[in-house]
């Protein structure tokens, strides 16, 4: 089992994937439909080594197509929402030859002013849910597709191309080959024991790894099914849980916090549910939120560490009766995961450094960049960027992304340390500790915060001081009505400062 289409492990009559208010796929009509679409881009001229974008929200035609890109040739799935100037920036960075849309967006005219030349096609289904391409340049259909495409991807091929978030740096690109994401979807398999009885709420968008392989891809390499609504939608989210009874769900913190704060009413109903897990990735997950979400939904709670290069997760908390540890975001789980210095020593538990990771979901580079793969592998071992420390058993606390460590006068802050005690204010909805610099100490620490009741600055630096030595407390809080993340959710802690316009101070 090597390639994504093998991958799909459910029996023919089994259903694979559901979206409110449009037809059931079962796992035979999925593998027809993506051999048929594989075959219409042959007939297309397109294959094996082209390099195909698509800009869809979330559904079930996007997952179709994306396994009938990823059989022909390579897909890069990009934000539907960018704007012309980001969607000519990755459709040029990744080489792409054609853009696949939904059929009806606004996306290919924009495009096509941007970008003469590149193929545009379009994807729309039947009242059954099969899925088929057009040529939207002159409108189109192409011949009734055939299920047996030319020639198919194989395992060592690139299966998608995505780029990191750009959270400490310009985006890199990333060639994610079928081998490595038919590893990386089976071991989320094995750690959650995922099985055909299994069905999870897909509400992470499918052109982010997280949501790719943690939600969709882990749960078809194990027969289950995938409900996949247009996207996330805090108002929605109690009610399809109501109506699909998933067993699980993954999403990011952001995404936990904003479901918790509707909760309360549906609290009864939901608990009836029963969700056998609740995953958590992509962010550090403020200890505080995954108490609360635990409370509300009686389900255990897993923290889970993932990145693109890693094809998604390197580690995660395990379901009970093994122990799940608060503050960790579990072991590896068919990765290693060690910590090493700057000089390329392994150090031992206990010991802070760097985290690295090695495995067959691990990527072997980055593409057209060799200045980040030297600094990226040493002995074999990736660094992934992120500062940590494994305990005895193995359970990895994160401290930090070591770009993001705040250095006020050469002593390292760790911003999340102040969230997490800011967080705990109940008057404080939203916090984000930074750096801002300063012609002394190099960093001095604000705080932006989001607030539920109004509340001093004294009273917060007096919450902040009672758990905090006092070089850690926030110098300024910045009250914010909403703190700006970037296209994946995540908070741009590094950008902060420049964001509020806040310059080198030397108070
Ligand atoms: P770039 O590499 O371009 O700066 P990025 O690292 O944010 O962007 P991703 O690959 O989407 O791009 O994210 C991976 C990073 O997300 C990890 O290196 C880590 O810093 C963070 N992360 C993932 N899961 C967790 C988690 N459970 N807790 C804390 N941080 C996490
Ligand atoms: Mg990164």
């Amino acid at each position: 089992m090597s390639t994504l289409y093998e991958l799909l492990a459910g029996e023919d009559d089994q259903p694979a994937l559901l979206a409110p208010g449009k037809p059931m796929l079962t796992y035979g009509q999925l593998r027809r439909n993506v051999r048929e679409i594989a075959s219409q881009l042959n007939q297309l001229g397109l294959g094996r080594g082209d390099r195909i974008a698509l800009a869809m929200i979330n559904g079930p035609e996007l997952i179709t197509t994306f396994f009938g890109i990823a059989t022909a040739a390579t897909a890069a799935p990009l934000n539907p929402k960018y704007k012309q100037d980001e969607f000519a920036f990755y459709y040029e960075d990744t080489a792409a030859k054609a853009l696949v849309t939904l059929s009806g967006s606004p996306i290919p005219a924009a495009m096509a002013a941007a970008l003469p030349g590149m193929k545009l096609l379009s994807v729309s289904a039947d009242e059954n849910g099969y899925c088929g391409l057009a040529v939207v340049s002159d409108g189109s259909s192409l011949p009734p597709p055939d299920p047996k495409p030319e020639e198919v991807s194989e395992s060592d091929d690139v299966a998608m191309i995505l780029h990191t978030s750009g959270t400490t740096s310009r985006p890199k690109r990333v060639p994610l080959r079928h081998r490595n994401l038919v590893a990386s979807a089976n071991n989320i398999r094995s750690t959650y024991d995922l099985g055909p009885s299994d069905r999870t709420l897909c509400v992470m968008p499918l052109f982010h790894i997280h949501g790719i392989v943690g939600s969709m891809l882990s749960t078809l390499s194990s027969g289950g099914s995938v409900v996949c609504p247009p996207g996330f939608n805090a108002m929605e989210f109690l009610s399809l849980i109501e109506s699909f009874s998933p067993t699980w769900y993954s999403a990011v913190p952001t995404m936990h916090q904003m479901v918790l704060a509707r909760v309360d009413r549906h609290a009864e109903q939901l608990r009836k549910r029963r969700l056998r897990f609740i995953r958590s990735s992509s962010a550090p997950m403020p200890p505080v939120v995954r108490e609360r979400l635990e409370q509300c939904f009686n389900a255990p709670v897993l923290d889970s560490y993932g990145m693109t290069e890693a094809s998604h997760q390197m580690a995660s908390n395990p379901l009970p009766p093994r122990e799940r540890k608060a503050g960790t975001v579990g072991y590896g789980h068919g990765v290693e995961v060690r910590i090493m210095d700057e000089a390329g020593h392994l150090l031992a538990p206990g010991e802070i450094g760097e985290v690295v990771v090695r495995g067959p979901n691990v990527v072997d580079g980055y593409e057209n960049n060799p200045e980040a793969n030297l600094a990226a592998y040493t002995n074999g071992w990736f660094r992934t960027g992120d500062q940590g420390v494994l305990d005895a058993d193995g359970y990895l606390s994160l401290t930090g992304r070591i770009k993001e460590l705040i250095n006020r006068g050469g002593e390292k802050v760790s911003p999340l340390e102040i969230d997490d005690v800011l967080l705990r204010h109940p008057a404080v909805a939203e916090a984000l500790a930074f750096a801002v610099p300063h012609k002394m100490l190099g960093e001095e620490i604000h705080a932006a915060v989001v607030l539920k009741d109004p509340v001093e600055g004294s009273e917060l630096r007096a919450h902040c001081a009672e758990a905090l030595a006092e070089y850690k407390v926030p110098k300024r809080f910045h009250v914010l009505t909403e703190i700006p993340r970037g296209a994946t959710g995540k908070l741009q802690r590094i950008n902060m400062a420049k964001l509020l316009k806040i310059g080198a101070a030397d108070e």
